[in-house]
């Protein structure tokens, strides 16, 4: 399994990234082609992402897109995948599974400017996020968490094959926007990646939106994942602002998401 940063600009698009979006792939068998091939999932689609995950993979090669809420800086650029779906050449292909929180198609229709009319099933299939419930797709399995933000949100545990060791199941934890809590705690305990949001730095004090460094480090002291990546940065914030912030809770090895850097889950096997 391997995550690939496609967007990591916190609560916008930026000048060096696009807004919150990460590709997560892994090898496993499709029953239905009756051969091994790449599952993709989509970790939100936010502001600008859609054309950048195109230098990646085919659009009509993701298999879900997972929204861990309905921001638009995480949810906008659904709208593209929808025209490339029903107009473009991906309207050959079936319906994408899409799984968000409940009101995700209701927010989909409000950026599109549809009434409740439109139900997109020729492009794509809902299924509602549930805390606890995991959702297979292939090779991977996608359990939600509920996260504490400012509208309904999750994070999402992804567990799949090792990306070189297929018999070793790794671990991701993707926090989506979140403060601390105990629900993300439990979610991504011992982890092998932490993917987790630092939208705000020790300024903003204001509870129930998002962490700051040392919110993080606290969550990552707690759940000792094997490797944490920061991401969700706004783009006017110093990087070493947030990694001074983080040291003061958090010891152990850390990243910082750049567009199109990729991760192998667990390491590589020797
Ligand atoms: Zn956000
Ligand atoms: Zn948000």
């Amino acid at each position: 399994m391997e995550l690939r940063i496609i967007g990591c600009t916190g609560s916008m698009s930026g000048p060096e990234s696009s807004a919150s979006c990460y590709l997560v792939r892994a090898r496993g068998f499709d029953a239905q082609q009756g051969q091994e091939r790449w599952w993709n999932i989509a970790l939100d689609l936010g502001p600008g992402s859609f054309g950048r995950l195109w230098r990646h993979i085919k659009p009509c090669d993701l298999d879900a897109v997972f929204f861990s809420h309905c921001h638009a800086d995480h949810i906008a650029d659904i709208i593209s995948l929808h025209v490339y779906k029903r107009w473009g050449p991906g309207a050959q292909f079936p319906p994408i599974l899409v799984i968000g929180p409940q009101q995700t198609r209701h927010r989909i229709r409000q950026i599109d400017g549809c009434d409740d009319t439109e139900t997109y099933e020729g492009e794509f299939s809902f299924i509602e996020a549930s805390e606890g419930v995991p959702i297979s797709v292939g090779p991977l399995t996608l359990t939600p968490y509920a996260g504490w933000h400012s509208v309904p949100s999750y994070g999402v545990r992804i567990e799949g094959p090792h990306a070189t060791d297929s018999a070793r199941r790794v671990s991701l934890f993707y926090t989506g926007d979140t403060d601390e809590c105990e629900s993300i705690i439990r979610g991504a305990q011992g982890a092998d990646l932490l993917l987790s949001e630092v939208g705000f730095t020790s300024a903003d004090t204001t509870r129930g939106i998002h962490m700051d460094g040392a919110r993080v480090g606290r969550v990552a002291t707690q759940t000792q994942p094997g490797q944490l990546v920061l991401t969700h940065i706004q783009p006017w914030v110093e990087v070493a602002q947030v990694l001074g912030e983080l040291r003061s809770t958090w010891s152990g090895p850390v990243s910082v998401a750049q567009e199109d850097r990729i991760f192998q889950v667990g390491g590589i096997s020797s």
